[in-house]
């Protein structure tokens, strides 16, 4: 990982004096939950991770493009299910609440002067797509783009089995960046019971899983083989595919081509 002190990107960390005077253009917002990982990793899982990502991807795109992505500090309150919201300290935010939040960030980005936000989301709980669109109607000269961290590369490549919640993906992931707040030794092995009913495994229709029912250490993937070489290897092919994003949306090209200009904002 590049030293984000040097770079002026990571705003947990960076003073005014940072960034006084610079240019920007786009800022990104990681967004997490407060919520149990098993037993073994912390509350702020998907805060952390998703920051570190965001954190290293823009620390990149500095250092090789000397194009500046600000990370904003990460937002800690996520959308959670039944049965997980239940434990202690779990947070559940309301879609009110995280439209509130994510409109007075917009506000304040666009008051300065920036026109593009790229909401990182680490939680798959969260879902930002509605609130977007209105934000989107209510401020058309602001893009607002947004991806899941845990969705942009396929786990399959990289890790023996399938993580949900707290499984080998996070925790090789927390093991490279984190390691200090990886306590394997107390994992459970994070496994979930499926729905009883095939429509539900089929996904022909979708409900929020009852956590109690489907898991008894709050994991639903196996942590047990879980690595900091597997997450190194992990974070990697995810930085690469965000410098990327980054520096697209950081251009001052507009993200649609010549057909019907006339429209085109952004
Ligand atoms: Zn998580």
């Amino acid at each position: 990982m590049e030293n984000p002190d040097e770079c002026g990107v990571d705003l947990t960390r960076c003073c005014y004096a940072d960034l006084r005077g610079g240019t920007y253009r786009l800022a990104v917002l990681p967004w997490g939950a407060t919520e149990p990982h098993n037993l073994h990793l912390p509350y702020l899982t998907d805060c952390l991770l998703a920051q570190s990502l965001a954190v290293d991807a823009a620390a990149r795109l500095w250092r090789e493009r000397r194009v500046r992505a600000v990370v904003l500090p990460p937002v800690t309150l996520g959308a959670q299910n039944p049965g997980q919201w239940d434990k202690p300290f779990c947070l559940h935010a309301r879609y009110e609440t995280q439209r509130a939040v994510l409109g007075d960030i917009v506000a304040s980005l666009r008051r300065q002067g920036l026109s593009r936000l790229i909401v990182l989301n680490g939680h798959g709980g969260n879902s930002f797509r509605n609130m977007v669109r209105d934000l989107a109607f209510e401020y058309p000269d602001f893009l607002i783009a947004v991806s899941d961290s845990f969705g942009i590369v396929p786990q399959r490549d990289f890790f023996e089995e399938r993580d949900d919640h707290a499984g080998e993906m996070e925790t090789s992931l927390m093991m490279h960046y984190h390691p200090e707040l990886v306590d394997i030794e107390r994992a459970g092995d994070g496994r979930s019971e499926p729905f009883a009913v095939e429509s539900l495994n089929d996904r022909t229709a979708w409900v929020p899983r009852d956590w109690n029912r489907v898991s008894e250490d709050t994991g639903i993937g196996n942590p047990l083989k879980s690595s900091p070489e597997k997450g190194a290897r992990y974070a990697e092919a995810v930085v690469d595919r965000l410098v990327r994003l980054f520096a697209d949306l950081a251009a001052p090209d507009g993200i649609y081509g010549e057909r019907r200009p006339e429209t085109d904002r952004f």
